[in-house]
């Protein structure tokens, strides 16, 4: 009977934080029916990703709301909104039960601190914490801090991130199944480096994005 009330007393407690600060779009602000992380008019700019290289995935196609809500995430400081843009990516996401780790594509310590807080890392931990998976922001690092990748050609891109990624961490089981989390599938080069750093570590790797680019001259 306490689990009852207990429940009962968060869900009370839910609705009225709800009544105090209700649901806003993760784009607009615009007002939200529960459980919508867009409003009617901003859902409708939605797309599907189109086809991804094997072993990546995505939730979205980049662009419309989705594209304005990543950007008041990275750089309005709306940290909060990885909670419902979490839940897109674990939405998105096919085959979950194959996930042992879910691990963030790591920022370069460099911008963590610009930014003061790891988009990456705040959506793999909504992840995991819907999969009910465990869940390492430190198995992979990042040591090189890349430029802009889009403004390369696709060698100078491949150059740019070799070696951009490391794993150091050893107490994770060999042929442990990672699933890596990222925001936003650009080039695709910094995604490859990071998979190819995992799967040199001994450990399957398959990449999860909340929304890709189109793929059309990328690599
Ligand atoms: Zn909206």
């Amino acid at each position: 009977m306490p689990n009852v009330l207990d429940h009962l007393f968060d869900h009370v407690c839910v609705r009225f934080l709800e009544l105090l600060s209700p649901p806003r779009c993760a784009a607009c602000d615009g007002r939200l029916h529960r459980d919508a992380v867009f409003c009617a008019s901003c859902v409708g700019s939605l797309s599907p990703p189109e086809l991804l290289p094997l072993g990546v995935t995505a939730s979205f196609g980049y662009g419309g709301a989705l594209a304005d809500a990543i950007r008041r995430f990275k750089y309005g400081q709306r940290p909060d909104l990885s909670r419902p843009l979490g839940r897109l990516v674990r939405e998105g996401l096919p085959d979950r039960a194959l996930v042992d780790l879910v691990v963030p594509v790591p920022l370069h310590p460099t911008r963590f601190r610009a930014r003061g807080f790891d988009q990456a890392a705040l959506l793999a931990r909504a992840v995991a914490t819907a999969l009910q998976r465990p869940f390492s922001a430190t198995l992979l690092t990042r040591v090189v801090d890349t430029p802009q990748l889009a403004t390369l050609d696709a060698a100078s891109r491949a150059t740019a991130v070799r070696g951009a990624f490391t794993v150091r961490e050893r107490t994770v089981p060999m042929g442990t199944r990672v699933l890596l989390v990222d925001d936003v599938r650009t080039t695709g080069a910094t995604l490859r480096a990071a998979a190819l750093a995992i799967v040199a570590a001994g450990f399957a790797a398959r990449t999860h994005v909340l929304a890709a680019t189109p793929v059309h001259g990328s690599t």
